[in-house]
């Protein structure tokens, strides 16, 4: 442990460890909810009448909760590239509200931040 309170912006190594680790993660999360809606859907396949029968009402229930989960995953996808291009380019790790380095828990935590917790709290 090196974190010296988190006036500095990590590295880019350290960065793009941490957006691939969190990447895995959200990315195996995304395959769980790919498998649920797969089985859901073959399920699903055997209700006729799914409105009136409370067993279709509970998968009706599970597809959406699935899909809002699955949209939910891609977005965290969508900005951990947003994540690596900002390393790229310099800017990472930097709140865009106080122009602060946000401090390296956070970013560890989650690598797609772009506001610290002092600013999202405030
Ligand atoms: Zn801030």
């Amino acid at each position: 442990m090196d974190d010296d309170g988190g006036m500095t912006t990590p590295d880019a190594t350290t960065a793009r460890s941490w957006i691939a680790a969190r990447r895995a993660v959200v990315e195996e999360r995304l395959a769980g909810v790919e498998r649920r809606l797969a089985a859901v859907r073959s399920a699903r396949g055997d209700w006729i009448d799914e409105e009136h029968d409370p067993e279709g009402f509970a998968l009706t229930f599970e597809w959406q909760q699935a899909e809002g989960l699955r949209a939910e995953h891609r977005a965290e996808l969508a900005e951990l590239d947003a994540a690596e291009a900002r390393v790229a380019s310099g800017g990472y790790g930097i709140c865009t509200v106080c122009g602060q380095p946000i401090p390296a828990g956070q970013l560890e935590l989650r690598p797609a931040r772009t506001v610290c917790v002092a600013c999202t709290d405030r």
